[in-house]
């Protein structure tokens, strides 16, 4: 289904595996006008939509990317939380594997479900969650005013990037991912791409004696893109705006900013948690 929707996006966490008090952890709402649409689901994600006045039970739809545990921390309590504040439909969408992952933490749930079921709450909302799942790239069918796109990314487990297009507009997400060619394609053109720019380097890593975490951060450069990697993609997508995120703590944001600019002509955003981001804003820099 096809919608003239105005598109816009809010950053509600944009950190990584890492604890972190300035970056919750990964996820973002895209509006499409009014209706607002979960993607990923990390630590602290609840709290972060109501910080940002979205109403937790209003989100109807959640798109997972993958399903490492950055990305579903926060699901247990969106599922929960958001049914209890009234939520009573939910579509959660993502690789195969998002069924087995729901159920489990259902059936996990399951007494302390059952006692609120007790209180007169119906179930509506967790016990009957609508589940779509595939496994290779291709048009995800959904019922949303916005057709969606899935492409399958390079991560260590099976990663979808998802692209979602308007009649006029079109936003990408990359979910995380090493450079490929597929996320070029997917985000061609786009108005925005938020992009895993996870390895924008920290001084742990950066001056670090630890054999140990110098073999992580080798390992990583297999499953993330570097800001500039990042501005690369953008550069031969030829998207409008570039967001960057994903990231460790304590990076240093004007150096992730001028690594992605070295490869990219475009606007770039080092995305900050509760960052709104409408498409067609004219923003030349912002961090
Ligand atoms: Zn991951
Ligand atoms: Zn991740």
């Amino acid at each position: 289904m096809m919608g003239n929707g105005q598109l816009s996006i809010t950053m509600l966490g944009t950190g990584s595996p890492r604890p972190d008090l300035e970056r919750s952890g990964p996820a973002q709402v895209l509006f499409i006008d009014d209706l607002p649409i979960l993607i990923d689901c990390g630590e602290g994600i609840t709290a972060q939509l109501m910080k940002a006045h979205i109403p937790p039970q209003n989100i109807k739809h959640l798109f997972f990317t993958h399903l490492h545990s950055d990305h579903f921390f926060g699901y247990g309590q969106f599922l929960l939380g958001g049914w209890g504040l009234g939520r009573r439909e939910l579509t959660i969408i993502g690789p195969k594997g998002i069924k087995e992952f729901h159920e489990t933490l259902v059936r996990m749930f399951y007494d302390d479900i059952s006692y609120r079921t007790s209180l007169g709450r119906p179930g509506n909302g967790v016990l009957d969650v609508k589940i779509i799942e595939f496994d290779q790239s291709g048009r995800v069918e959904v019922d949303i005013p916005a057709q969606v796109i899935a492409a399958e990314m390079v991560h260590n487990v099976p990663t979808f990037g998802y692209r979602f297009q308007t009649d006029e507009q079109a936003v990408v997400f990359s979910g995380d991912t090493a450079p490929t060619p597929a996320i070029i394609e997917l985000a061609r053109n786009a108005d925005i791409l938020v992009q895993d720019a996870g390895l924008a380097q920290t001084a742990v890593y950066r001056n670090t004696k630890s054999v140990e975490l110098q073999n992580i951060w080798d390992n990583l450069q297999k499953e993330h893109c570097t800001p500039a990697q990042a501005g690369e993609i953008a550069q031969k997508a030829c998207v409008k705006t570039l967001v960057l995120t994903h990231f460790l703590p304590n990076i240093d944001e004007e150096e992730t900013y001028q690594e992605a600019a070295c490869t990219f002509n475009g606007e770039i955003i080092v995305g900050r948690d509760l960052h709104v981001i409408p498409v067609a804003q004219a923003i030349t820099k912002q961090y």
